[in-house]
């Protein structure tokens, strides 16, 4: 087996785009072997949730025909939120114990025991079906209250969503992410460093080693002037990650704040809002018995979406590379340590079929190569 790293090293930063020049074949068909039923899954359990809210859409047009007058639509709204969560929770839960437990730790990660597994999934199950009971009930109310209820919930909607936007890292990341600020001298003085390369001024660093932190990209920068906060793994920024590393994560971090992709990135839950507030003025003054037909009306909308916004998504982090690869000083080398941290983080290699309409980034083997074609082109371009 031809290792990637040599090969890399061999052909110097302008190999191609292929999956096979920067990962083994047998890296290659680990990653295909994990990610392919996981895929498959949700798409199964997509599928399933579609089917629930048909099959109890019909029923509660049934059950309406004698139940059709006004009195008890507390209970009725109760009764059916609660059958539409409750009766999508077996195959949620089944798909969360099959995922969590065959998922090995992975590097830094705390091994998951099986108990904590069961009991999460039995949780949020039990969390989900009473928060449809009660959301059920306020819609349905608000909808007797008032005819403009679709605005009144997407105003709501809307304005946690923008309230979690802006202000969410400043207040949430200490106890999501248990970020604590950036001491290290060395550390912060580097990323200052690439910040002011990036155009950018003064940023808020906190290290964090919780969920959010460890998952993903290493990073993630949140919130909008000053509540904004870029929160890096603590995990990689320990002192055996290399530097050119650390620069590249945190890069393209900087990349996104710098293009404009925090606030272009709530373009598609604004719109989500929008178009589920047009979908549900169709229903007039909501009965009980039309709420699964409403759930089902907004997945198959949402599904439908999701492509569209996958791509716009691999056009935003496309961008964000091509800036970071001029921000970085050795683009072959924070390429290789990249390459490493995609392979701990189980990234998709080699996305195919639906992995690739429902990828949210573009395929790593590019990624990478842009960030291996180093500095000055790539600036030149993201500047253009
Ligand atoms: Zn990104």
């Amino acid at each position: 087996m031809t290792s990637p790293r040599s090969s890399t090293a061999r052909r110097g930063a302008g190999h191609g785009g292929e999956a096979a020049s920067w990962f083994s074949s047998g890296e290659l068909a680990a990653s295909r072997a994990y990610h392919v039923p996981l895929h498959r899954a949700a798409l199964a359990v997509a599928g399933a949730d579609l089917l629930v809210g048909l099959v109890v859409a019909a029923a509660a047009a049934r059950w309406a025909g004698g139940h059709g007058g006004d009195d008890g639509w507390v209970v009725r709204s109760l009764l059916v939120g609660a059958a539409l969560a409750g009766l999508r929770a077996p195959h949620r839960a089944a798909v969360e114990w099959w995922r969590e437990t065959r998922h090995e730790p992975a590097h830094g990660d705390d091994a998951v025991g099986r108990g904590l597994v069961a009991a999460t999934a039995v949780g949020s199950a039990l969390a989900r079906v009473a928060s449809w009971a009660v959301l059920s009930v306020a819609l349905v109310g608000l909808s007797r209250w008032t005819p403009a209820w679709p605005l009144i919930a997407g105003g709501v909607a809307l304005a946690g969503l923008l309230a979690g936007s802006v202000a969410g890292p400043r207040f949430a990341a200490g106890w999501l992410d248990r970020a604590r600020p950036l001491t290290d001298g060395a550390l912060r003085r580097r990323i200052d460093g690439l910040a002011e390369r990036a155009g950018l001024g003064p940023v808020a660093v906190l290290a964090g080693s919780g969920r959010l932190a460890r998952t993903g990209e290493g990073a993630y920068v949140g919130g909008f002037g000053r509540a904004r906060r870029l929160v890096v793994d603590a995990g990689l920024l320990a002192p055996g990650t290399p530097d050119d590393v650390v620069d590249a994560v945190v890069a393209h971090e900087l990349a996104h704040w710098r293009l404009g992709h925090l606030r272009r990135g709530l373009a598609p839950p604004v719109l989500a809002v929008v178009v589920a507030t047009a979908l549900a003025s169709a229903f007039g003054r909501l009965e009980p018995a039309e709420l699964p037909m409403l759930d089902v009306v907004l997945r198959a909308t949402g599904l439908a979406l999701a492509p569209l916004v996958a791509a716009r998504s691999r056009r935003a982090e496309h961008d964000a590379d091509a800036l970071a690869a001029g921000l970085v000083v050795d683009g072959p080398a924070a390429a290789t340590g990249v390459r490493q941290l995609l392979l701990d983080a189980r990234t998709e290699l080699e996305p195919r079929g639906v992995g690739a309409w429902l990828a949210h980034y573009p395929p790593p083997a590019a990624r990478l190569s842009r960030l291996a074609a180093g500095p000055t082109a790539q600036l030149g371009r993201a500047r253009a």
